[in-house]
């Protein structure tokens, strides 16, 4: 099949470097190729992306930026410490180059959907938070975000730190890369995130060297439908792959890219597989949406709770991190 990819993030580069070992794939990024960069805090874990990254026979071991030990979580008299077995910060824009290394990229404005779909047989949308090409969901929960990148000659945190807003409407994050460089930012369903990152710069004074943001959508597959129609069908956060308590969409959005990239020919069972990989997905995304709200009752969903936490616990590989209920319970008393 001649298969146009549009958007080359995570998603995107995962899906033309498997597909165009079969098709004949070209790929569309609306940045030009020397500012090509991933908004992104680069947090990710390695057991999971190491499969993933061997499927596009690279080690991911060559991207590792910093390996964490410990996550600090500072939430006032709720704060703690979870041990991390796996997370870490990688070089996520040299490893969305080297998977799309050697295929046919069209930097700068993508063709419209009408010249794409007279030029090609399949249109992925992997086009993240702007789903460009797929009808747009209703009513979707998105946060918006900022994000520095900063330099520090005496860094202020060795390890990986967030701090939670009150309710859970979002979080401010401090990510170390290597060599005293660190990802800094927040995102705020109620928009005090700017302040609150510039708040810190100011007390941690570094050298800027970037500043980006970006929405980031948080309602998960069960509500982004459809994940197809006509030519085009969406992977990755452009149909809800991101794990909303922590806004975590690296591995969730490369997981669905495979999915697809496994069932190209199947449509229909694509959509049903995405559905059941992500179905606690919609648990999770009901969880911060309450506790957003102000309308989480833990004798009402402590059910779902216990399945998060359960489904994190079988997973602590997948997470990079220890799970514990005492610090499930904190998070909900933030
Ligand atoms: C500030 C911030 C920090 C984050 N930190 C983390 C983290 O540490 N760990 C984690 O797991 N997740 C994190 N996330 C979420 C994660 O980045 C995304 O969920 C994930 O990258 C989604 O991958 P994707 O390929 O589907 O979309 P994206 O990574 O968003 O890629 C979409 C691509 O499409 C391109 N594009 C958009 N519109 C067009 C168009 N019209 N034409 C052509 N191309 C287009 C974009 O330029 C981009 O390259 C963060 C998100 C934000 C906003």
């Amino acid at each position: 099949m001649k298969i146009a990819v549009v958007g080359i993030g995570v998603a995107g580069a995962y899906t033309v470097n498997r597909l165009s070992k079969e098709h004949d794939v070209i790929g569309f990024e609306r940045m030009n190729e020397e500012n090509h960069d991933s908004i992104c805090a680069w947090g990710t874990t390695k057991t999971d992306m190491s499969k993933l990254a061997r499927k596009c026979d690279l080690n991911f071991e060559d991207y590792l930026l910093h390996d964490g030990l410990n996550l600090r979580v500072e939430a006032g008299t709720n704060s703690f410490a979870v041990r991390l077995n796996g997370l870490c910060t990688y070089d996520k824009i040299k490893l969305i180059r080297d998977m799309s290394h050697g295929i046919k990229i069209h930097y700068g404005k993508a063709p419209s959907k009408a010249i794409l779909e007279q030029d090609f047989d399949l249109i992925v949308d992997a086009t993240g938070f702007h789903r460009i090409l797929l009808p747009k969901p209703k009513n979707e929960l998105w946060i918006p975000t900022i994000q520095y990148k900063v330099k520090y000659e005496k860094v202020p945190f060795t390890d990986f730190m967030i701090r939670p807003f009150p309710s859970m409407t979002g979080y401010f994050w401090y990510f170390p890369l290597e060599d005293g460089y660190a990802h800094i930012g927040a995102g705020d369903k109620h928009r005090r995130h700017v302040k609150i990152v510039n708040d810190f710069l100011d007390k941690h004074n570094g050298q800027i060297l970037k500043k980006v943001g970006r929405p980031l959508r948080l309602s998960p597959p069960a509500l982004c439908e459809p994940f197809y129609d006509g030519k085009v069908v969406g992977v990755g956060e452009s149909i809800g792959t991101v794990f909303a308590l922590f806004g975590e969409g690296i591995i969730p959005s490369t997981i669905c890219a495979d999915l697809f990239v496994e069932n190209i020919n199947n449509l229909p069972r694509y959509r049903e597989l995405v559905l059941e990989k992500f179905k606690i997905y919609h648990t999770v995304f009901n969880f911060v949406k309450n506790k957003i709200n102000n309308e989480f009752s833990m004798m009402k969903h402590l059910p779902d709770l216990i399945r998060i936490y359960s489904y994190m616990k079988r997973r602590e590989d997948r997470f990079g991190m220890e799970i514990k209920m005492a610090d499930m319970i904190k998070i909900t008393k933030v």
